[in-house]
């Protein structure tokens, strides 16, 4: 029997990179996966490729859209938030606008997506609520990624407050502090840089291990999180990191 059997997941972000594999894995699970996502061809591959995964369209900036998928969403018993952006530069590079879109994709999507499902938790007393930071955050300091580091350290910060809060009612709330891990959106980063092959061996030489992690590597241990395994823990920071912290 599948670690998630017989359980329902929503997984935002999951058209790419660590949501990707996570609805991959937590569907292969035995859940019944929710994928949620603004880039509806990256939803139609998923599906095809996993059968079972109920692909949805939404934009975690859309208040009213969650409010209207939570509303027949049914059941969840698992949330895992994984949408981010990342800004790179420095407090002088950082706009208002930029500082604001941050917030909005990384931290309040969460105030947003848990508000919907968290009183459906409540009401069967139980529930496990993973929440996606980095190891830039609260945890470490990273070189450019100022407002990247605020909005994460944020929910490290949101997902303790929650955890404290819902102890009582069977809903358990922990974070992930994954460091590089290899993805679109890093790709693209690295692409776009002056001197891509130079940026990459750069970030592969900030890992210890020499290499950078892959979204497998990061959903099993989302899945760990999901699944009744980890029952006794809440309120965690979950680093995974390569060994950067070592
Ligand atoms: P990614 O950045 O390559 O893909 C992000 C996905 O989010 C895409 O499918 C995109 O379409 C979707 N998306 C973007 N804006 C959205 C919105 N408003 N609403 C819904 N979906 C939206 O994926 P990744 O690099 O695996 O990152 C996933 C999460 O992991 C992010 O929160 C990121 O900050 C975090 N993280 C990534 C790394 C890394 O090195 N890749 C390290 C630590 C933490």
């Amino acid at each position: 029997m599948g670690r998630l059997q017989s359980k329902s997941a929503v997984i935002t972000a999951a058209g790419h990179g660590i949501g990707r594999a996570s609805a991959r894995l937590f569907a292969r699970g035995g859940a019944s996966v929710w994928a949620l996502d603004i880039d509806q061809s990256a939803l139609q591959s998923l599906a095809a490729e996993v059968p079972g995964i109920r692909p949805f369209v939404l934009d975690v900036t859309d208040a009213a859209a969650i409010r209207a998928f939570a509303d027949q969403a049914g059941e969840v018993d698992i949330l895992f938030n994984c949408a981010g952006f990342v800004h790179e530069g420095t407090i002088l590079q950082c706009e208002e606008s930029d500082w604001d879109r941050s917030f909005d994709i990384n931290v309040r999507s969460m105030y947003r997506m848990i508000r919907a499902l968290l009183p459906g938790m409540i009401a069967r007393r139980r529930g496990s609520i993973v929440n996606m930071s980095s190891l830039a955050s609260s945890v470490k300091g990273v070189p450019n990624r100022f407002v990247y580091g605020a909005t994460k350290a944020a929910v490290i910060g949101l997902s303790k407050a929650l955890a404290v809060d819902v102890i009582a009612q069977g809903i358990r709330v922990n974070a992930i502090c994954p460091a590089t891990v290899d993805s679109p959106s890093l790709r693209g980063r690295i692409q776009s840089a002056a001197d891509p092959v130079a940026a990459r061996a750069a970030f592969e030489a900030r890992q210890p291990m020499g290499r950078i992690g892959t979204p497998d590597e990061i959903a099993n241990l989302a899945l760990y999180l999901a699944s009744d395994e980890s029952s006794y823990t809440t309120g965690g920071v979950h680093v995974i990191d390569g060994g950067w912290m070592a």
